[in-house]
């Protein structure tokens, strides 16, 4: 299996075993690129954002940079209304997208890995499937997901596909509305690691 280039995008995306660039789970089409969260054009992409929706580093402050103040300032009424204390680990909330090509950003807090023992696997999996209730919620059709938790929260990159994926196709499983679930991946490693976990599990 082999990853290509696709012309003009910048971005690489796996050949699965479909042969066609893209793995069906159920009705919804499942993509791995290696790129930028900010460039796609899905109806929502999720930030790996910090309990206090405020921006940070990584995905957070990559997709603050380019979506403008619009989405801040919508994430400071999301704290100031329903979330004074901060956003709960594994939960999930939805703001426009600003100036991003994306009309909606859904903010979800991945945990902070502390060695495995700490119900992590369990809240990352939440995180996934909260952004996913939620973009149901709001009828979209297609989102894109970063690799949540293994950037600064430190969350080891093979165990963390695993539970991706695992996680994303269950609720597909359940609630079959999406057209298309896109992870993005921004790392060499993290594309190959998301590629293995990929073949492994199905
Ligand atoms: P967390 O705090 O949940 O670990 P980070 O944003 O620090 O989140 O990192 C999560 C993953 O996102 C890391 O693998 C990091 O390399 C990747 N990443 C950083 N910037 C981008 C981006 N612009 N698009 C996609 N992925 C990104």
């Amino acid at each position: 299996m082999q990853p290509r280039d696709v012309a003009g995008t910048g971005e690489t995306v796996l050949w699965t075993c479909t042969g066609v660039g893209f793995m069906m789970f159920g009705r919804t089409r499942v993509r791995l690129v290696r790129g930028d969260i900010t460039h796609q054009e899905t109806d929502a992409v999720v930030n790996a954002a910090n309990s206090s929706l405020m921006g940070g580093g990584g995905v957070d402050g990559a997709i603050h940079g380019a979506g403008g103040p619009a989405i801040l300032s919508e994430c400071m009424e999301i704290r100031r209304t329903r979330y004074p204390e901060g956003l709960p680990t594994g939960e999930a909330v939805i703001t426009g997208g600003g100036d991003l090509r994306a009309r909606h950003v859904i903010h979800t807090v991945g945990p902070v890995w502390r060695g495995g023992g700490s119900d992590e696997e369990r809240l990352l999996a939440a995180a996934y499937r909260n952004s996913l209730r939620v973009a149901q919620e709001n009828g979209l059709k297609t989102i894109a997901f970063p690799s949540i938790s293994t950037g600064a929260y430190g969350y080891p990159v093979e165990k963390a596909a695993r539970t991706a994926l695992s996680a994303v196709e269950g609720f597909i499983e359940e609630n079959p509305f999406l057209d298309e679930v896109v992870f993005v991946l921004f790392s060499e490693g993290d594309y190959e690691a998301y590629s293995r976990a990929l073949t492994e599990l199905w």
